[in-house]
């Protein structure tokens, strides 16, 4: 992409992430890599959904600005913390979706084993442990999951991608919220059903038969009988998938049930919220 095509996708990406809520008022920042020594990133204190070409900010790696009328965002140290620990990165969004920032605030991160397209592209989705926003905090808490995860959560704050391209990085940040939406939902009805292991193993072999890039593999299980499995969040993905007997398909184990009048209050709420 050249200069002026890349200034024109960060435009593009504002508007989508501003007009899909992802953001609100101010929020959010963009980057993506120029060349080897420079960086194009959206300035601070605009809309992301209003940005127009000229606005952009050109900065080095070390975030020393070269060009641009503004300064660069906010939270410009958390995305140098990406591009030094990434050198695959081409570009980083950061947002605030409010259902996969829901559960960042929660604190529970992504990281069951629900949907093979997740699992095939993102793998689990961590959170980085809660730091002041634009303090040098948060680079040091996202500088732990980065090395091996596209994308994460950002406790009591946001999500966080990264991708190969632009337009990577931005469909990530859709895949986190889509999967956070439906995660929501089989909550809500009463939990979800977990891939097994084996599928787990099945999928990641698919990944590397149509070449997806995984930043880091799905970490190992302890023993037979793990389900959750915490390994090191710099070399492995922690995905929840119990041992499923051959089955592809096991109900998550501790799970929630809820009663039929406790969902059906619970369905209540929710379509009262959607009407007001
Ligand atoms: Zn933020």
């Amino acid at each position: 992409m050249t200069e002026a095509q890349l200034r024109d996708a960060i435009v593009e990406v504002g508007r989508r992430l501003y007009a899909r809520g992802y953001t609100a008022s101010n929020d959010g920042n963009v980057s993506a890599r120029l060349d080897a020594g420079r960086l194009l990133m959206t300035p601070k204190n605009v809309c992301k959904g209003f940005m127009s070409p000229d606005m952009m900010v050109i900065t080095d790696l070390e975030g020393r600005k070269l060009a641009g009328d503004r300064d660069p965002s906010s939270e410009m140290q958390m995305h140098l913390e990406v591009y030094r620990q990434r050198p695959d990165a081409q570009a980083v969004v950061h947002a605030h979706p409010p259902i996969a920032t829901g559960f960042a605030v929660a604190g529970i991160p992504l990281d069951r084993a629900v949907l093979a397209e997740v699992i095939t592209t993102l793998g689990s989705v961590p959170i980085a442990e809660y730091a002041t926003p634009s303090t040098k905090e948060l680079p040091a808490a996202v500088r732990k999951y980065v090395k091996a995860h596209d994308g994460m959560l950002l406790a009591n704050h946001g999500a966080l991608t990264l991708g190969g391209d632009l337009f990577a990085a931005y469909y990530k940040m859709e895949t986190i919220e889509h999967f956070a939406k439906i995660s929501l939902v089989a909550r809500l009805l009463g939990g979800e059903r977990l891939l097994s292991r084996e599928e787990v193993d099945r999928l990641q072999g698919l990944r590397g038969m149509y070449g997806i890039a995984a930043p880091a593999p799905i970490c190992p299980p302890e023993s037979g009988a793990a389900a959750r499995v915490l390994g090191d969040p710099a070399a492995c993905q922690t995905v929840f998938a119990p041992e499923g007997d051959g089955a592809r398909l096991v109900p998550e184990t501790g799970e929630i049930r809820l009663t039929y009048a406790e969902l059906t209050a619970l369905i209540e709420a929710a379509v009262r919220e959607l009407k007001s």
